[in-house]
């Protein structure tokens, strides 16, 4: 059997800079996984970073139903707490209402999660399983481009803004995948992309999809896709 390449995508929040984001993807023909806080839709919040306000303001259900259609959504939390601080009780009460109210909106049973924080142990992948929970991203780098061994902690093989990043796109672009398929996992926040980490974030998502779209041996697909990958 031939091993195969992969490339998905992971972006949090549901923010309303998701809008640029996705225009961005499906300009190249990518495919993202969106994890989404439910108790958030349609809210407004302001984050500090380096220095300067940045708007963390969400979607509404309805639009982030039209601007993730092709995408996959996932859930966030309801409320984004750090599950690792909460009880049984209570983990289960974020991960359940997120997944039930997420399902309706995309219209499929969702089954991916982001840990909110990046804050994950065994005891909270457990009751996430329990909970219909099939695979959960940390905020580990790997910088490898293995396939998860625990997919209930599912480590990214970088976010975007890592010093690497463009050395790990032409490593994999130029990978021949021998034992065992490989995988290229890129995550962040779109929020990230109004703030200049390296002068134009938004240029800079631009010359990451440039780089890695349209490629006849790599495979663009959600996070979901990639674990029901034949
Ligand atoms: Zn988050």
């Amino acid at each position: 059997m031939a091993y195969k390449k992969y490339f998905t995508l992971s972006y949090d929040d549901g923010v309303l800079q998701d809008r640029r984001l996705v225009e961005i993807f499906n300009r190249y023909n990518l495919k993202c996984t969106f994890n989404i806080n439910s108790g958030f839709f349609g809210t407004e919040n302001t984050l500090i970073r380096l220095g300067k306000p940045v708007a963390h303001n969400k979607l509404t259900q309805e639009e982030a139903k039209k601007v993730y259609a092709g995408h996959e959504i996932s859930t966030h939390s309801r409320t984004h707490p750090d599950l690792t601080k909460l009880n049984r009780w209570q983990v289960r009460k974020q991960i359940v209402d997120d997944i039930k109210k997420l399902s309706e909106l995309a219209g499929y049973e969702v089954t991916g999660h982001a840990y909110p924080g990046g804050t994950y142990d065994r005891r909270t992948a457990d009751i996430l399983q329990d909970c219909g929970i099939r695979y959960a991203r940390t905020v580990d780098s790997t910088r490898n481009f293995k396939a998860p061994e625990d997919p209930m902690m599912w480590h990214p093989t970088c976010h975007h803004e890592d010093e690497k990043v463009f050395e790990l796109l032409e490593e994999f672009i130029g990978a021949t995948p021998t034992d065992g398929d490989l995988l290229f996992y890129l995550w962040g926040h779109s929020y990230e992309f109004d703030y200049d980490v390296w002068g134009n974030n938004w240029e800079h998502i631009e010359k990451v999809c440039r780089m890695i779209a349209n490629k006849d041996d790599i495979i663009y697909c959600t996070n979901l896709e990639f674990l029901n990958r034949t």
